[in-house]
Order: structure tokens, then sequence, then C-alpha cells
């Protein structure tokens, strides 16, 4: 099946960046939320995002207006029905995503894929919320989704190939690289990168160094782009402290405990570039 409309649920930090990598690659976008003020905020960060590039002379005015054009954001679920690919982009919560994935499911037009964008929930169990659990599938994109190349194509235990199939031709359209990874928790980059930020912040609350420092530490001793701590406040620390919980629960390794200071970052609100307030300030 070729995909000509995506459904995307959440207009976030991930749900806008799919509607607009969607929408640059010439395939029509149905962005959902809950709120208008959701939408919005959705809305204008593509905006934002399509500025940058009018700016920096990749893209003129008129291709900016086209790209929006094929963003039609919605707080109607029923909308999705006009979608071949429902992308399923909401918080990160099992429960909220279950309750996402049955209305879905019922409002999801005949032989469409649904798709879920989760950090680190089980495809296989999750699918079993969907009518049809062979056209359920795991598409993790990566932040920020327009700039970032990589989409793990995750199989639940149900998945068939023809879905595989079609979702790796639709992140080939999208300019972006799939990888297929088997069903397991924090499937593979999370597994790897978020023991790491987890790290990170252990060593931050043990005073080993400042936030700078680690951050300095990791991008000139590892040549990593962005230092951990700054790259969580942008995942988002509630993000980090859901995935850690995940693979804590999945795996029942200590290894992959939260670091007590991540959960009283998060407890206090201070969520990272989306809060103003991470690791770093972000309110001037
Ligand atoms: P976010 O908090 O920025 O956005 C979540 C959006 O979902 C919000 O706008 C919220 O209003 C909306 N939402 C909540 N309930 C909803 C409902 N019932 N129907 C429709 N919309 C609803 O979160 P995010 O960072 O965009 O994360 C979204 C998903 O993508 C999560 O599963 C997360 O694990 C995953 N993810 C995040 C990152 C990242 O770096 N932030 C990377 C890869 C995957």
């Amino acid at each position: 099946m070729s995909i000509q409309t995506v459904g995307i649920i959440g207009a976030g930090t991930m749900g806008n960046g799919i509607a607009q990598a969607c929408a640059v690659a010439g395939i029509d976008a149905i962005m959902q939320d809950i709120s208008d003020a959701a939408i919005e905020k959705g809305l204008k960060t593509v905006s934002g995002s399509l500025d940058r590039l009018v700016k920096k002379g990749s893209i003129d005015e008129v291709r900016k207006l086209e790209v929006l054009s094929r963003i039609r954001a919605t707080t109607n679920p029923e909308d999705l029905g006009a979608a071949d690919l429902i992308i399923e982009a909401a918080t990160e919560n099992e429960a909220l995503k279950v309750k996402i994935l049955q209305n879905v499911s019922g409002i999801a037009k005949p032989g469409a894929i649904v798709a879920t964008n989760t950090s680190s929930i089980s495809i296989t169990r999750l699918a079993n919320a969907t009518h049809h659990p062979d056209r359920f599938v795991g598409m993790h994109f990566f932040n920020p989704v327009p700039v970032m190349a990589l989409v793990e194509i995750i199989r639940g235990l149900r998945t068939s190939e023809e879905t595989v199939a079609t979702v790796t031709e639709l992140a080939e359209r999208l300019g972006k690289t799939p990888i297929g990874v088997k069903n397991s928790a924090g499937f593979v980059v999370n597994r790897i990168l978020c023991p790491m930020i987890n790290e990170a912040i252990f060593a931050l609350q043990e005073g080993l160094a400042s936030a700078e420092e680690i951050d300095a530490g990791m991008k000139l001793g590892c040549n990593h782009p962005i230092g951990p701590l700054a790259l969580c406040d942008l995942i988002g620390l509630d993000v980090e402290l859901a995935v850690m919980e995940v693979l804590y629960d999945n795996f029942n390794d200590p290894k992959y405990r939260p670091a007590p200071l991540l959960r009283e970052m998060v407890d206090a609100g201070m969520l990272g570039r989306k809060t103003g307030r991470g690791f770093y300030d972000y309110s001037k």
C-alpha cells in the first residue's frame, strides 16, 4: 500500500516534527491533539522551524506556505479516519496509549496501518489494544524529527511483513534511514542512550563535576555532538524517566534504576527545554 495521508496523534515535540517531515515530503498530514492550545503550539513550532530554513535560504516563502498547507490540525480524532497510516505520538504513558489505540482502531479506515512512536513500551503488548495487530508497528522517530535521519521500525510478534515493508518505504520517502529492530524494551537506541544519560545524572548528583563539565567531557572526550545533560533537556526529563522506568521494570536489573535527581527534577516540573528549565536554564 502506498501511503498518501498520514494521521498523527499528538502535536507535541514529536508529533509536530513528524507532521513537518511528512509535509516536506509531499505527504498530507492530519495532526490531532486534545486541545486547541496544543495544536496551536504544534503549528507554531512547525512554522518556526520552516522560518529558520527560509532564513538560511534553504527554502523560499512559497515553499514554506506549501508545506504548511499540507498539515491539517484538528482536535477531533474522527478526522484521522482519512489517513492511510496513523502514527500515535502522544504522551509516553501506557494506559493513555492503550486508550488512544482502542479508540483509533474504531476510527481508522479499512486496511489502514496504525503505528506508535513510543520510546520504550512493548509493541507486542500495545498491539493488543488494536483491532488488527498485524497492521500495528513501531515507528520510532528521533528528536528533532525534521533533522534526525534514523527511524527504528519495530515489529511486534504479530506485525505482518507487509506492514513492515509499507512503513519502511514511507520512512525512506521521508528521507530517513530505517533500521529493523526486534521488539524489546527501549529497542536499540534508547536501550543504549538512556542509561548513558541516566549515568550522567548520577555523576551530577554525586558532584563529580558540573553539568557544563560533564557535557564538555562527553563532547570532547567521545566526540558526541551534544552533551548527555543538554540532550536530556532536549528529549524531556519526563521522557527520560519514563524510559528508565520501562527498562527497569522489563529487565529487573538494578543497572537501569532512574537517578533520584532525575525523579526529583521531574517532580519539580523541571522537564527541560519544553518548560524552560532542566539541567540548564532556557527561560531567558
Ligand atoms: P510531548 O509531551 O511533547 O507531546 C505529547 C502530546 O500528546 C501533547 O501535545 C499532548 O497534549 C498530546 N496528547 C496527550 N493525550 C492525548 C490524546 N488522548 N490524544 C491526542 N493527543 C494527546 O511528548 P513528545 O516528546 O512529543 O513524545 C511523544 C511520544 O514520542 C512519546 O511516546 C515519546 O516517548 C516518544 N518519543 C519522544 C522523543 C523525544 O525526544 N521527546 C523521541 C522519540 C520518541
